[in-house]
Order: C-alpha cells, then sequence, then structure tokens
C-alpha cells in the first residue's frame, strides 16, 4: 500500500506525480507538520488515501518552507534528534517465544506440512500490550496458553522465527524510514505540482 499524491495542475513532469509507500509517507508527513503546522492543519487527514490537499499556492508555500528547512539546518537537527529517539528506544519482547529466543512446535510425522506451535495467545491482547508513543500499552507479553500436543505428533524446539532467536524485536517506529532526498524530492513536487491531492 502506499500513498500516491496527485499534482492537480502540474506545470512539469515533476509536478504530476508523487508516490512514497505508507512506510516513508508517515515521516515525511510529520516533518511537513513539524515546519509548517499552520499549512499541514488545513489538510484534514494528510495519513488518510481520501483525496485531500493542498490547492496551488499553499503547495509552493510547504516547498518553500521544506526548501528552507533543508538549506538552514532545520532539518538537519531534526533527523539527528529523530535517529537519537530511534537509538533510544528499547528492544520489546518478542512475542511469539515469550522473548526466550526459542518455540516449540507440534508437527504431524505423517504430513510434514501440517504443524502448530505449542504456545498460543490472544493476537488482540498482545497488540493492544504494545506500547506506542503516545503511551499507551503496558509493553508487557500477553498470556500464554499451552497447546494440547495431538495424539502421535512430534515435538521440536527451533529458533525462534520471529525473533530469530535472540527474543526481542525492534521498535516499530524503526519501519519508518525518513530521509533528506525524500523532503528534497517532495518539495520539488510541491513547487510544480499545481496543488495536490492525496490519493
Ligand atoms: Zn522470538
Amino acid at each position: 500500500m502506499g500513498m500516491d499524491v496527485f499534482g492537480q495542475d502540474p506545470k512539469n513532469k515533476k509536478g504530476e506525480y508523487f508516490r512514497n509507500n505508507v512506510w516513508w509517507w508517515r515521516p515525511l508527513w510529520e516533518f511537513c507538520e513539524f515546519v509548517a503546522p499552520e499549512l499541514t492543519s488545513m489538510v484534514e487527514n494528510g495519513y488518510s488515501n481520501d483525496g485531500d490537499g493542498l490547492d496551488e499556492e499553499d503547495a509552493k508555500e510547504l516547498a518553500k518552507v521544506l526548501r528552507k528547512s533543508l538549506r538552514d539546518g532545520t532539518l538537519d537537527n531534526y533527523e539527528q534528534t529523530r535517529t537519537e529517539w530511534l537509538a533510544s528506544l528499547p528492544i520489546r519482547p518478542c512475542v511469539h517465544c515469550q522473548a526466550t529466543g526459542k518455540r516449540t512446535w507440534y508437527t504431524n510425522p505423517n504430513e510434514p506440512h501440517e504443524y502448530k506451535a505449542s504456545l498460543s495467545y490472544d493476537l488482540m491482547e498482545a497488540m493492544m500490550n504494545e506500547k506506542d508513543n503516545e503511551g499507551n500499552g503496558n509493553g508487557q507479553l500477553p498470556n500464554y496458553t499451552l497447546v494440547e500436543k495431538p495424539e502421535g505428533w512430534l515435538e521440536e524446539t527451533k529458533e525462534c522465527n520471529g525473533c530469530e532467536g535472540t527474543g526481542g524485536q525492534q521498535h516499530w517506529a524503526k519501519n519508518y524510514p525518513f530521509d533528506k532526498k525524500n523532503v528534497r524530492e517532495f518539495a520539488t513536487f510541491l513547487a510544480n505540482c499545481g496543488g495536490f491531492q492525496i490519493c
């Protein structure tokens, strides 16, 4: 899935179309909100693709603010703070293996493709527990239930496939990339798009 941003009255090829996948889009729009809140607040929901956007004048203004941030060090500072913040985030315990790095599987000796994990947990509970940057979630592992081994099946303990045996997983925020080049490309699009819609 991605965000397709269409120029409404493009001045040239550069203003026709800009695309980021969802992982790239989120930090880019967050940065826009950081440097130009008075402009981004005119976009009702910058994180959904329901066709919201800015008109030509405001798109140009946003391009100007972004380019200024590239020149005057605002972007460098923001990037550095963000990098430090990401580095400070704790590794979260791997939910698949109770943070042990190992999982036990039951396999059907007659049907090698038939298998199940020895522990089950409630996915919803696991998701609710997960910490986010709004302070929700307790960061705890969910409750586990031991699954009964079907008669005649084999039991095998292996390295956890969810964390490659480390017992920990990266914080979700680390999945969202951000860089100068992307900001520069977006600014170029904005300056030439004649207004845009996020679809
Ligand atoms: Zn694991």
